[in-house]
């Protein structure tokens, strides 16, 4: 433990030499400074921990000395004990009022001097032990702010710059009032799929060499950093034109054209980019990156891969799709969407063969909307799933519901989309419903497009089959559109193909393109499948596809896609149709 120093300041010489005597078995260390100036000269000098302070002084006596002490941050907080003669209240209560902690009263007595200083010199070590502990916790808290913001700046898996750092530069780049920066969002391609298939931990590594790869890409002077899930943006200084970022984002593409390589395996990724102006932005840093962010996202509609730059329209544009996605929501919570039926009819004896079911949506304030206009936002949105489920449901208790009324060779057509073929729920769905309907299986077909099967070949050969087992037929919608490589056909337990109805109508030289038809229909023959045309408008098409022998057709020849109640009126009671 270090030396307490006393500082004691009196005119006398004497009465130090009392004090020195009385504290001279004590371990202290004791100055002496014969006015209030010197004592507050020497302070710097001797660090008192204590001083004893004569009242009674010339020029500035002890209670202005003690003022002027207390008066300096520095020094306030030595304890200052009153050495006095003075007793009477009033000259004790100037003394407190001069900032004194305490006093003792002349001539000084041995266990008066021992017993104050003691306590003063206590009061003084734990205040001391109070300011060190403080001294330290300022550090600690000043070192965890410094760790806290770098991990609120710095992104923990690819050490990348974070969201809010960039925003920081953002904001950097506006200030400066020089020539427009531009955001580029970017935004990996189906990256759930890559979770999904090779599991968060190698989706992590992959994350960290996209990173990485990019990193090296960044222009000096301009920053990368990672948004969050599977989002990068990169912010570029002084854009001169337009032209420039887009080359650079060319070159970001083609970036990706290699694999990147994760734990031995060569990964193919694409992204979607989105880029924005600060120009455009009106120099506002969190309206530029959400302009970034809504480009990127009109990119991902264009399909894998694309890019696009921010205009004002977009804003209009998804707004619209905002409130349609909400619309949709609500739509399928109040079961708004329901089946119209579509004849198919055989051709040869025009007589209707079974319905093809088409959904439509009763929208409260809109009427009645066509899939054209919703399918697709349900197809990213994900909520085709229940929706689709919901008009195989009703069409298959309708088609049950036809069936018992006399009609039992009616065979339903629903369509199953993309995004349903690969819910993992698919196969316990259909088996609810055909449970809850108690339809005949053998006379529901489900149509998948070409594409549909081709995203994932293997797992669809697989859930074909499954569908198969469970008595249900398999119809290729859209047929020839997709990958027209015709020898997968093989591999797919298929029971119809649909030719899709651009195959009917004129091509851009006036001619219809039948060869193709003619093509598919032999083929079909082949393969023992059923072909059904769709589209047909016209009597000519009607005979010339009879001719070829093309077994079923579709068509607004025939009938235009009808409500249950209309399809009973007009053809279920008359069974001939044209
Ligand atoms: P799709 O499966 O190819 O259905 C045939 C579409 O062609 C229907 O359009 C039908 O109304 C229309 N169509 C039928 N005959 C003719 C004709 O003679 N001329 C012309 N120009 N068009 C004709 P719709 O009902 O608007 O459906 C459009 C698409 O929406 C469907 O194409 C299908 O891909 C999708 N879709 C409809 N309902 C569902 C559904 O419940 N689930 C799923 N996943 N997709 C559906
Ligand atoms: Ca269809
Ligand atoms: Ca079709």
């Amino acid at each position: 433990m270090t030396q307490f120093s006393i500082l004691v300041v009196d005119d006398e010489p004497d009465n130090f030499d009392v004090i020195e005597t009385l504290l001279a078995d004590r371990d202290y260390e004791l100055h002496y400074a014969s006015s209030g100036s010197n004592a507050i000269a020497s302070l710097d000098t001797y660090h008192p921990d204590l001083i004893l302070l004569d009242v009674m002084m010339p020029e500035i006596d002890g209670i202005e000395t003690c003022q002027r002490i207390k008066a300096d941050p520095t020094w306030r907080s030595i304890p200052v004990v009153m050495v006095t003669a003075l007793t009477s209240k009033k000259d004790l209560s100037r003394c407190l009022a001069a900032g004194a902690d305490d006093f003792i009263s002349k001539p000084v007595g041995r266990l008066e001097l021992t017993a104050r200083v003691r306590s003063m010199l206590r009061i003084r070590q734990q205040y001391q032990q109070l300011q060190s502990f403080n001294a330290q916790l300022e550090v600690t808290v000043r070192q965890r702010t410094a760790q806290l913001q770098i991990a609120i700046e710095q992104d923990p898996l690819t050490h990348l710059p974070s969201r809010s750092r960039l925003l920081r530069h953002i904001l950097d780049a506006l200030a400066l009032d020089e020539a427009p920066c531009a955001l580029i969002c970017l935004d990996l391609d189906r990256f759930k799929f890559v979770n999904g298939s090779f599991g968060y931990a190698m989706g992590n590594e992959l994350l960290v060499a996209i990173a990485r790869r990019l990193q090296h890409l960044v222009p000096p002077g301009d920053s990368l950093a990672r948004m969050g899930g599977d989002e990068f943006c990169f912010l570029i200084h002084r854009v001169e034109r337009l032209a420039l970022v887009e080359d650079f984002v060319r070159m970001l593409q083609a970036s990706f054209e290699t694999p990147f390589r994760v734990a031995d395996c060569d990964i193919y990724v694409s992204a979607s980019m989105g880029v924005a102006l600060s120009t455009e932005s009106d120099r506002q840093a969190e309206t530029m990156l959400q302009d970034a962010d809504t480009a990127m996202y009109r990119a991902k509609l264009q399909g894998k891969g694309s890019y696009q730059v921010f205009d004002r329209h977009m804003h209009v544009e998804m707004l619209d799709r905002l409130t349609l996605e909400n619309d949709l929501q609500r739509g399928l919570e109040r079961q708004e969407f329901l089946p119209y039926f579509q004849p198919i009819i055989h051709l040869n004896s025009r007589q209707i063969a079974g319905f093809e079911a088409l959904a439509r949506w009763q929208h409260p304030d809109q009427g009645l909307v066509s899939p054209g206009r919703f399918i697709p936002c349900l197809e990213t949105t994900g909520a085709i799933v229940p929706v689709g489920i919901q008009i195989l449901e009703r069409a298959c208790r309708q088609l049950a519901e036809w069936h018992r009324q006399g009609a039992d060779t009616l065979t339903m057509s629903v369509n199953l989309s993309t995004r349903q073929f690969s819910s993992p729920t698919l196969l316990a769905d259909i088996d609810r419903v055909l449970a809850d309907t108690s339809v005949n299986p053998a006379r529901l077909k489900l149509e998948i497009t070409e594409s549909a099967i081709m995203d994932n070949a293997e797992a669809a050969i697989a859930l074909t089959k499954d569908i198969r087992s469970r008595n249900i037929q398999i119809s290729i919608d859209d047929f020839g559109t997709g990958y027209s490589s015709l020898g997968y056909l093989h591999h797919f337990p298929v029971d119809i193909l649909k030719i899709d109805r651009s195959f009917l109508s004129l091509n851009h030289s006036g001619e219809r393109p039948y060869g193709v038809v003619d093509t598919i229909v032999s083929l079909s023959k082949q393969l023992r499948l059923a072909v059904v045309a769709e589209g047909i408008e016209t009597s000519d098409q009607f005979d010339w596809l009879r001719q070829l022998g093309c077994e079923f057709g579709q068509g607004y020849l025939f009938s235009k896609p009808l409500p249950a109640s209309e399809i009973e009126s007009s053809f279920l009671h008359s069974e001939l149709v044209l």
